[in-house]
């Protein structure tokens, strides 16, 4: 079975591998979840002067600008407590457009939090990647999810009816 790793699944892995393959097989979270809610708020409501959101193949990415002599692309989250998570997925963003030509620089953005952080693809998070897609292939491959375990994520993710009901 060949599934497409995409930039939500990417960022899931980091969180918890159970997660990342609910997503991979489109098993659709509690939509009135209310983390889900503010996600949606924030998606409208910020960034609006500089928003461009763009799907291309497998990534949506959130804003997208032109500068002096480069482009940027930005990833926007609610919270900066799945920080690393969140740096992976852009770094992913990176790699995809690298790998089709294109070379832009990324900035994570947290705006309730007003906190900025900018990301250049490098050797290091280039090899990073190439080892979570492995990965992450052999955890999508397995017909069934990894079990559950409680993580301080679990509280606040909108597969634990799923989990733990
Ligand atoms: S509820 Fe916990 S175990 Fe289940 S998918 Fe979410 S983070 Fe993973």
């Amino acid at each position: 079975m060949v599934i497409q790793i995409t930039g939500t699944i990417v960022q899931s892995y980091y969180i918890c591998h159970r997660q990342c393959w609910l997503m991979s097989r489109q098993i659709v979270p509690d939509q009135d979840h209310p983390f889900i809610e503010i996600g949606r708020l924030i998606d409208s409501e910020s960034y609006d002067k500089d928003r461009k959101k763009i799907e291309l193949e497998d990534m949506v990415i959130d804003l997208i600008k032109s500068e002096k002599d480069s482009i940027l692309i930005g990833e926007i989250k609610k919270s900066s407590r799945a920080e690393e998570s969140a740096k992976i997925q852009l770094a992913f963003y990176l790699y995809r457009l690298k790998e089709i030509g294109i070379s832009v620089r990324g900035i994570l953005l947290f705006p309730k939090e007003r906190k900025r952080i900018p990301l250049e693809l490098d050797d290091d998070l280039e090899r990073k990647i190439n080892e979570m897609f492995k990965d992450i292939e052999k955890i999508l491959q397995s017909p069934i999810p990894p079990s559950a375990q409680k993580i301080k994520y679990c509280t606040n993710c909108a597969y634990r009816e799923f989990c733990w009901s």
